[in-house]
């Protein structure tokens, strides 16, 4: 789950991380109210689920609560990488001498969390990342022991020479540590972590996304979700139990069990096609979440064509087959259906879709090939 800068920075504050002190403000008016109890520069920042708001035109400085007010019109308007801006938060302006990454993420190639630091940060890390690695520091911690004092300071030290300022980097480092453990984040991260002209070293920007596995005993991590600012096909997923996750193509995807939903995404892919999404309907799939899965699916005008791909087994075929002729009832699907199923009651799983008049293939590369001719005809 995203969080916005806003609730992130409360998370590291909680933890000690030094933040300038600001609200949160949904119209003009309130950004200037802020700006004018705060006093001075200001900066006014986009509250939306992206990175680059920046490059995007999302942050700008603002010299005082007229500035901030006008800054804040033409930002709430705005929409960035597609996402509706509906919150501003509005900080005091730090003076900048240097900018550079702080993050903890989650790897799955090392099984740990990894910290990531660079000297070149405020940029796209991505750019860094892809463009001059050599410019990040990683340092994968194990969980057990947590990262070491030592550890923190050697991280700091790729960052400054000043000894005070190594050891506040070293401090902030630490901190993120607890951000992250305290809370189940998959990452966290401080871009930029700067220093000022008078030595200081400030984070201005966080950012943490909370593993979702993390939100059934935190409730109070659970209330941060804003569904507003998150992808709507992906909240009527979530409400109706499905795992789905919406992506670029036109080929809708319905498959139980996310290592086959991987391995149909794949063939897709194999066969020249293009995924318009995950979707895993679980494993004891009533066909109430089938019908679900279709009314998401069918919801994305990219889809031009939907791939059932069913092993049977928890899993009844039968099951889903009466679900999509519930489907196919209920509504106008609109886009043809390719249906691939085997295993557990098969046999009258077949005999439900024919009595439709719908057809099932067996062989899952048939059935992948077919449905990629079909999104390609209709595209
Ligand atoms: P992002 O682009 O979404 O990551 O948003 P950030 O909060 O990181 O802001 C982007 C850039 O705006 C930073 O890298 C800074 O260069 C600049 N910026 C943000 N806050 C301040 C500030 O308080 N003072 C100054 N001078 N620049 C800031
Ligand atoms: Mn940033």
């Amino acid at each position: 789950m995203n969080l916005h800068e806003y609730q992130a920075r409360d998370l590291l504050r909680a933890q000690g991380i030094a933040m300038p002190d600001g609200g949160v403000a949904s119209t003009p008016e309130e950004a200037e109210a802020i700006a004018r109890r705060l006093g001075g520069t200001v900066v006014v920042k986009a509250q939306v689920h992206a990175g680059g708001r920046g490059k995007a035109g999302g942050v700008k400085l603002a010299k005082g609560a007229a500035e901030a007010k006008e800054h804040a019109s033409r930002i709430l308007g705005m929409q960035i990488k597609g996402l509706p801006v509906s919150r501003v938060l509005v900080v005091p302006a730090a003076e900048i001498a240097s900018e550079s990454y702080v993050g903890l993420i989650m790897d799955r190639e090392t099984q740990r969390p990894v910290y990531m630091v660079s000297a070149a940060g405020g940029v796209d890390i991505e750019e860094v990342a892809a463009k001059t690695p050599e410019k990040i520091t990683r340092l994968p911690v194990d969980p057990v022991y947590g990262l070491l004092p030592h550890q923190a300071l050697g991280l700091a030290f790729t960052l400054y020479q000043d000894m005070a300022q190594v050891r506040a980097a070293a401090r902030i480092i630490q901190q993120l540590w607890q951000v992250f453990t305290a809370n189940g984040a998959s990452l966290a991260e401080i871009n930029p972590l700067v220093t000022t002209p008078a030595g200081e070293v400030l984070a201005l920007d966080a950012k943490v996304v909370i593993d979702d596995n993390e939100l059934d005993r935190r409730p109070d991590l659970a209330a941060l979700r804003d569904e507003s600012a998150e992808e709507p096909s992906e909240v009527a997923a979530r409400r109706a139990n499905l795992t789905f996750i919406k992506l670029d193509g036109n080929v809708g995807c319905v498959v139980n069990g996310a290592g086959l939903a991987m391995a149909t995404m794949d063939l897709v892919k194999y066969y020249g096609g293009d995924p318009a999404n995950f979707l895993d309907i679980g494993g004891s799939s009533n066909p109430e979440k089938v019908v679900n899965a279709l009314r998401i699916i069918t919801r994305d005008p990219n889809v031009k064509a939907i791939l059932f791909n069913i092993f049977g087994g928890i899993t009844r075929t039968d099951d889903v087959a009466n679900g999509i002729v519930t489907a196919t009832r209920q509504f106008d699907v609109g886009v043809p259906i390719v249906i691939r199923l085997t295993g557990t009651n098969e046999q009258e799983a077949v005999r439900i879709l024919n009595a439709a008049r719908m057809t099932a293939l067996n062989d899952m590369d048939e059935a992948v090939e077919k449905v990629v001719a079909l999104a390609r005809e209709a595209a």
